[in-house]
């Protein structure tokens, strides 16, 4: 399935600029942009992941993790695949960035018939979860709209690597988010993810206003866990908004990076350092 993707401009030559997410991949006719889902076909930037799933399951709201909303509460997790970092130590890598998992076809009108059909089960609505929610942005913003009209919750767990347009025109239908900060750290995000931190602070910041926001760090020995990086981090979380949660989640080796776990004592110290600013900080990963 595909469809026409929002937000892009076209240049000559049947040349197309995705202006999405802060990348802004220039795109020549048969390629496609750093997310691999956004294709440049005849001069038309099509989105290659509409209606594709590679993941549909109802889990523990804690699970996404939000533990300050609605706890107790199930929810319909849905994904699909593709993303636009490159995190060598991905913890979903096989759909973020596997060959064709796609596995069903569904439409924004199905999914939200799916979500009402299970209220009975606590479940609350629908998390746009698993890979880059915000790489399926046409398909999760007319699936949002379909959830509100049956008056249940639309959640987004993302690395908030978005511009402020699109994000400002998927806001008024989100009910909360979980935003990774992979790190508060400028050259972390470069070596580590392909990217840039300044855009995720700017997602956070704005959508802290709008509705329930959660954060979430992997913390990772020797690449972000210095106490003081994550004591910056919860200060400046506490400057957005003091009631804000931040999940500090264990790091085990996965796809590209092979480092030992993060011991459970540097996650306690962390704790610790965040606590000094935030009163909900909660570990993640752990036993
Ligand atoms: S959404 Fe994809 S194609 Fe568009 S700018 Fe970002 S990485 Fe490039």
């Amino acid at each position: 399935m595909s469809k026409e993707a929002m937000y892009y401009l076209k240049k000559d030559n049947d040349v197309v600029q995705c202006v999405l997410c802060p990348h802004g991949c220039v795109i020549s006719p048969g390629n496609k942009g750093i997310c691999r889902v956004r294709l440049n076909d005849n001069g038309i930037l099509k989105s290659i992941n509409y209606g594709l799933c590679t993941a549909l399951a109802i889990d523990p709201i804690e699970k996404k993790p939000l533990f300050d909303f609605f706890p107790g509460s199930s929810i319909l997790s849905v994904g699909t695949f593709g993303c636009n970092l490159k995190c060598s130590f991905c913890q979903n890598w096989e759909i973020a960035h596997g060959e064709d998992p796609a596995k069903q076809e569904i439409t924004p009108k199905e999914l939200a018939d799916l979500a009402e059909k299970h209220k009975g089960n606590d479940n609350i609505g629908i998390a746009y979860t698993y890979s880059e929610p915000l790489m399926w942005y046409e398909f999760v913003l007319e699936a949002c709209k379909e959830i509100k009209k049956k008056e249940l919750k639309n959640v987004l767990v993302s690395n908030g690597y978005i511009n402020e347009e699109p994000l400002k025109e998927l806001i008024p239908f989100l009910d909360a988010a979980n935003i990774d900060i992979k790190a508060f750290n400028q050259a972390f995000y470069p070596k580590m993810c392909k990217g840039k931190l300044n855009p995720v602070l700017k997602t956070v910041e704005i959508l802290a206003g709008q509705c329930h926001v959660e954060v979430t760090t992997l913390v990772i020995p020797k690449e972000n866990d210095a106490l003081e990086e994550i004591e910056e981090l919860a200060k400046w979380l506490k400057s957005i908004s003091p009631s804000i949660s931040l999940h500090l989640t264990r790091y085990f080796p996965n796809y590209q990076l092979n480092l030992p776990p993060t011991p459970i004592k540097s996650l306690e110290k962390a704790r610790e350092a965040a606590m000094k600013h935030l009163t909900k900080v909660y570990l993640g990963n752990v036993p």
